[in-house]
Formats: structure tokens, C-alpha cells, sequence
């Protein structure tokens, strides 16, 4: 996400563009850009420090514990916090713990990647020549993409069930007073499709808009497209705010059919690629370096310790394979000591559509008081929730809730995020 749409702070839109301008006059210029990460890194240690210093001053003890939490379990006296050091007793608990690691699918296989990022260090070390496939063709398989393509690879192979790449984003508006940013109506997929539809103001980009399959065309207009201001960009950026009331209106059947047949297209189109990413991708489909692959059917581990894919187009011959699909919504496909155990105690319950079950309102685990989740593990109870302007406002529902159930009749120790990097 460019750097002028970020923040931790939900009353001021641009906080991270802020600190990127008092910083120095060097990283000023990354405002209208997309900011290195670990720019991102060193603005929330600052963001962090400066709420621990907030805290002191008014005599609350801020703590961080560097250590894993392999258990939390509910006694009378509150929540007993288990890690390797100790145990803490607390009275709040928030399950804050991001995008954790999912079960490989292929354990003990030294060439499959089930966790692009967390196998970053793994994953350069692939030797140059390789045949890799990726498995997604989203933001992530494209970060992949780009990275194997440093490595020097023979050939990256992307897969998936659409074969789309991420859409490529437009120009950001210096002022959005013109944008038609009202909300979509409806409760279906038909009246979102309504909705997008109503000005056609993608229409003068390119024919084909919604239709067009071909990778390698369709990455040509989308290129040429993001030379201008997209309009339809900015609405759907704008859905951040009404986007998880939508999906709690939507019907049992409605949200089945997202993830059946919209969920690939929702993800091409609300979050597009940046520019330099498209033209790297755009040069290695050029040089032969890359193939994008739709209708994958599945994928077999041969005698040779090879992988054989099934796309629509061919049979994939592969030397290594990196999942880039994402985090996963079935809770037992985690690979996170707490979240067995807090399964195991009946914690924690599995959602239907995905992730654990909250209250959507106010992140209360499911009848479990005292006890919240925010950030990937809810998606599924809600629509829109490892962005980091989404977290601010989950975490402040949070805090909100926190607040108001105090029981004053007995003494408050301290509420514990676990996790709790952002
Ligand atoms: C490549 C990538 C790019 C992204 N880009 C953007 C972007 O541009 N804009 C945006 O808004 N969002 C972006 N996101 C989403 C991003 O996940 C969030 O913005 C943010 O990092 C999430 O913060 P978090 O604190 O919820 O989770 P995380 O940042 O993942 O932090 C969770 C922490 O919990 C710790 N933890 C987990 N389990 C335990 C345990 N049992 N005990 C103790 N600690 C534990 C983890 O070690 C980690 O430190 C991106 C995500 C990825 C992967």
C-alpha cells in the first residue's frame, strides 16, 4: 500500500507519511510511493516507544515480553499466560499474533515453501537454474516472482486456479474531491457487480476489462491504464469502510460462492500490484523467464523428489515449490503450538467461513469473555482485517470493549496482546 494511505493512527489518515517527512528530506519523496518495509519497521518501534513512554508518564506499567506463548488458560483468579520463561497472570488476553505459519503440505520436503516469508532466508538459497513453481498468482506470488528472478532461476512457473495477476495501480490522486466514494447498497455479489458498475469509468481503459483472460495482453493495457488516475481504484480502496458490514449482510450461500468463484477476482482488483512490479513481471514474461498458468488441479511429489502440477495448458515438471496463497482460514492447518492448545481447551473455535469465531462487534472470542483476536486469524467473521488501518480500528473496538466491561470489583492487572508487532 503506497505510503500516503498508512498510519496507526485512525483519526489522522497519513500518519507513516507524516513521519516520513519529519524524518529526513530524503525519504520525503517516498510519500506518493511505496516505502521500503523497513522504513515501515522503524516508524512503528517509534509509534511503539512513544505509547510505552505515554504510558509511564501516566503510571501505567507498559511490559514486553520477548518470549512465545505456547498456552493461555482461563482460571478463577484470570488468564494464566504460558510461556518457556513463566507463567503471568492477566485479565484481558487479544490473540494478535498476524499471519502464522501454516503445516506444509509436504512436510519434511526440503524444496517445498510453505511460508514465503518466513522461509525468505531458505528461499534465496535456491541454486540458480532451477524450475520453480508458485503456487498463487497474486501479491505475494509476484513479490516471489520477482525475488527467484534475483536468484537467477531457469524458469518460474505461477499457478493458480484463475491464472490472474493483481490488477497494476493507477496514479493516486493528489485530491479525491471528484471521486464518487459512496457505499454499495446491497447484500449480494450481483449488487457489489451493480454497484462497481454504475459509472463505467473504466470503460475508456481498455475492452476487455472484466473479461479479458489473456495474462500477457491483459499486463500491456493494465500498464498503459496506469499512467492515468483509476477511479474504480479509489472506490474499492474506499470500501475499507463499509467492506466487513457488507460481508455481515451477506447470506450463508452469498459468502460460499466468494469463496468459490470471486475470491481470486476480488483480490485482482482491490489489490493491484505497483508499476515497477507489473514492468519486471511484463520483462520476464517477455524474456520467457515466467509462465502464468490458470485451471491448477493438483500437485504430486515424484520418486525423483520432483513436483508434477496439474495446470489446464500442461503438465508442470518442477524442482521447487513456494505456496503463495496466503494464510489459511482452516485453524487446523496452523502451525502454532498456542493455537492447538487453545483448540485442544475449547479456546478457540473454528468459524464456518474461515478463521476463528469472534463477535464481529467486538472481537470477543466465542463465549469467551474476556478473550479477543484481531488481525488474520478473524478473517472469515469479518471480511477485511490484516490491513494495518483496519487493525488500528479493531484494536480500538477492542480497547472499547475492554474498557466498558471492567469489572471495578476487582482489581484490572493488565490486558496482554499476544504477538503485537504493529
Ligand atoms: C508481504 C506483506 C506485505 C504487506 N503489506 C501491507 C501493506 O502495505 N499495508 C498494510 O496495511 N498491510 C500490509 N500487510 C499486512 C500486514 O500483515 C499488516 O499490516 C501487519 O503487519 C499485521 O500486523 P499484526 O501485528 O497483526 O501481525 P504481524 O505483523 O504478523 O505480527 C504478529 C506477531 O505475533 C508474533 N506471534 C505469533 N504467535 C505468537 C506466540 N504464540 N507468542 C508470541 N508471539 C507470537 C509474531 O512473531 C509476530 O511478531 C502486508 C503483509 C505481508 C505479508
Amino acid at each position: 500500500m503506497k505510503s500516503s494511505l498508512l498510519g496507526v493512527d485512525s483519526c489522522t489518515a497519513g500518519d507513516f507519511a507524516h513521519w516520513l517527512k519529519d524524518s529526513s528530506p530524503q525519504v520525503e519523496g517516498l510519500m506518493q510511493e511505496y516505502a521500503p518495509r523497513i522504513l515501515m519497521g522503524q516508524y512503528l518501534q517509534e509509534v511503539v516507544s512513544d505509547i510505552a513512554q505515554k504510558f509511564n508518564h501516566s503510571g501505567i506499567q507498559f511490559a514486553r515480553v520477548n518470549a512465545s506463548v505456547r498456552n493461555v488458560r482461563r482460571t478463577s483468579a484470570g488468564f494464566e499466560v504460558h510461556t518457556a520463561n513463566g507463567v503471568r497472570l492477566v485479565d484481558y488476553i487479544v490473540l494478535a499474533v498476524g499471519h502464522l505459519r501454516k503445516r506444509s503440505a509436504f512436510p519434511d520436503i526440503e524444496q517445498y515453501f510453505s511460508n514465503p516469508y518466513h522461509d525468505l532466508s531458505r528461499i534465496k538459497k535456491i541454486p540458480a537454474g532451477s524450475k520453480v513453481g508458485v503456487l498463487g498468482t497474486k501479491l505475494t506470488a509476484v513479490d516471489m516472482a520477482l525475488l527467484l528472478r534475483r536468484i537467477g532461476v531457469a524458469h518460474v512457473h505461477m499457478f493458480s486456479n484463475s491464472g490472474q495477476l493483481p490488477l497494476v495501480r493507477g496514479l493516486i490522486p493528489t485530491s479525491c474531491e471528484d471521486v464518487a466514494f459512496e457505499k454499495c447498497p446491497g447484500k449480494s455479489i450481483l449488487d457489489f457487480f451493480r454497484w462497481f458498475r454504475r459509472e463505467k469509468t473504466y470503460a475508456p481503459e481498455y475492452v476487455g476489462f472484466i473479461t479479458m483472460r489473456d495474462v500477457s495482453v491483459r499486463l500491456e493495457h493494465e500498464i498503459e491504464a496506469a499512467a492515468h488516475v483509476r477511479d474504480w481504484q479509489l472506490w474499492l480502496d474506499g470500501s475499507k469502510g463499509w467492506i466487513d458490514d457488507y460481508w455481515l449482510r451477506m447470506s450463508t450461500k452469498e459468502k460460499r460462492r466468494f469463496y468459490r468463484k470471486y475470491q481470486g477476482l476480488w483480490m485482482s482488483y482491490r489489490h493491484p500490484m505497483p508499476l515497477a512490479n507489473a514492468l519486471k513481471i511484463r520483462s520476464m514474461l517477455r524474456a520467457g523467464e515466467l509462465s502464468v498458468h490458470a485451471g491448477y488441479k493438483s500437485m504430486r511429489l515424484k520418486a525423483n523428489e520432483h513436483f508434477e502440477v496439474d495446470v489446464s495448458d500442461s503438465l508442470l515438471e518442477l524442482d521447487y515449490v513456494i505456496d503463495a496463497t496466503g494464510v489459511s482460514g482452516n485453524l487446523a492447518k496452523l502451525d502454532s503450538v498456542l493455537v492447538e492448545n487453545l483448540i485442544d481447551s475449547g479456546m478457540l473455535s473454528q468459524y464456518e467461513f474461515g478463521g476463528v469465531a469472534i463477535d464481529p462487534e467486538t472481537h470477543q472470542l466465542f463465549e469467551q469473555p474476556g478473550a479477543y483476536a484481531i488481525g488474520p486469524l478473524t478473517q472469515g467473521s469479518l471480511f477485511y482485517v490484516s490491513a494495518m488501518e483496519r487493525l488500528v480500528i479493531h484494536a480500538e473496538r477492542v480497547a472499547e470493549h475492554i474498557v466498558k466491561s471492567q469489572c471495578p470489583a476487582r482489581s484490572v492487572h493488565n490486558p496482554l496482546y499476544v504477538g503485537a508487532r504493529s
